[in-house]
């Protein structure tokens, strides 16, 4: 029974030659949600070739897809620059590479990718000096800043109370961490950050933006809202940022070292015309219209007034109703009927699957209220089925 109509279905369609899910079975599309359950319209997830988990001893492969930032190479420098004040011209860092790693000169002023983004994935590893000098904040003490802006503090808090919100993996000055998962200084640690601007819109903060972090795999942010930038002694507030900014590594007067940095530029948030996660009725409406254009459009390439062109036009109705089109499904409902009635007794039985299809599409759409609950077509093609005795006889 599940074969020949998955195979049925298959045929009637131009989609991928993969089954990716049935029309006409999962509950429609909503008011909130574009797609219906098991969606076989809803895009496929883009193919990312994953890299390698880092070990303290070796920094793993970025996922395929990454920006680098820093392989260890002295030429991945060269996306660097000083952090120079607006206005001023570029210069170079004199952060130096050694061993692999990008090292902090005290005294050098923070650094910054010439390279600017937002929303982002963002994997960096950090070493503080294995040579333990200072305490509190002034022990292994640097800094990741998102946009230039959102400090993720790095700091050597493997034996070293400080002030929670300024710990290794605080949001500094807004959020401490939710464990101290780090290993001892001269050791790399891991930092896994997910990180989504404030979004405003009309002058109104819409999304405050929110982090994310593991340190060394384990969750210290935990989709922590912005508060604006945060800071140093003063209360941070809400604020735009704007649309893009450079990634910045502090210079606090400690050589940390820094290597695998790597970001994936995030797709947009639902509130941002993403079309995934919570979105608006407006938003919804608009995905629901352009899935049935592509359905329509779609129809017109199947052959006329085919059941594949019937079926693929009622298809696009889950999405949006639409009166020329609800009556063009009925004037080819009727007229499948109309050759099914003719079609001699003994030549039915090859008709079955299709038959049984065309209903289901039809029962379908009269219980999610797209079709009139008593459509012909559901009474008629269940008379056909009835008089060949397809209820009783397993296929
Ligand atoms: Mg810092």
């Amino acid at each position: 029974m599940k074969l020949p109509l998955a195979a049925l279905l298959l045929a009637m369609s131009s989609h991928a030659a993969v089954s990716t899910g049935n029309p006409f079975s999962g509950d429609p599309p909503d008011a909130t949600h574009p797609w219906a359950i098991h969606d076989r319209n809803r895009p496929q997830p883009p193919r990312v070739e994953p890299g390698t988990f880092s070990t303290p001893a070796q920094p793993g492969q970025p996922p395929a897809d990454a920006i680098v930032l820093f392989d260890g190479t002295e030429a991945s420098l060269a996306k660097w620059e000083a952090d120079t004040k607006p206005g001023d011209p570029a210069a170079p860092t004199k952060w130096i590479v050694r061993d692999g790693a990008l090292e902090c000169v005290p005294k050098s002023g923070q650094i910054r990718t010439k390279e600017q983004f937002g929303d982002c994935q963002l994997h960096i590893e950090w070493a503080a000096p294995a040579q333990v000098q200072g305490n509190s904040q002034g022990r292994g003490n640097s800094g990741v800043f998102l946009m230039g802006l959102a400090e993720v503090q790095v700091l050597d808090n493997y034996n070293n109370p400080t002030y929670a919100d300024g710990f290794a993996g605080a949001l500094y000055g807004i959020n401490p961490p939710l464990a101290n998962a780090l290993r001892p200084p001269g050791e790399f640690q891991v930092y896994d950050i997910v990180f989504r601007r404030p979004v405003y819109r009309e002058g109104k903060l819409i999304d405050p933006g929110y982090i994310t972090v593991f340190c060394n795999g384990v969750l210290v942010q935990d989709h922590t809202p912005l508060e604006g930038p945060g800071g140093h002694l003063k209360r941070s507030a809400h604020r735009p940022f704007p649309a893009a900014g450079p990634l910045k590594l502090q210079d606090h007067g400690n050589p940390v070292r820094f290597r695998n940095i790597w970001y994936r530029p995030l797709p947009p948030r639902a509130i941002e015309g993403g079309t995934d996660g919570a979105l608006t009725a407006e938003a919804t409406t608009a995905k629901r219209a352009s899935i049935a254009a592509e359905l329509r459009s779609d129809a017109t390439k199947l052959p006329r007034d085919s059941v594949a062109q019937m079926l693929r036009l009622a298809e696009s109705l889950v999405y949006e109703r639409d009166p020329s089109v609800a009556q063009r499904v009925d004037t080819l409902a009727a007229s499948y009927l109309a050759t099914l009635k003719a079609t001699p007794v003994a030549e039915l039985e090859k008709k079955r699957g299709e038959a049984e299809t065309v209903l289901r599409a039809f029962q379908y759409l009269a219980k999610f209220d797209l079709v009139a609950k008593g459509h012909p077509a559901i009474a008629g093609l269940e008379r056909i089925g009835q008089a060949q005795g397809w209820n009783q006889k397993k296929k």
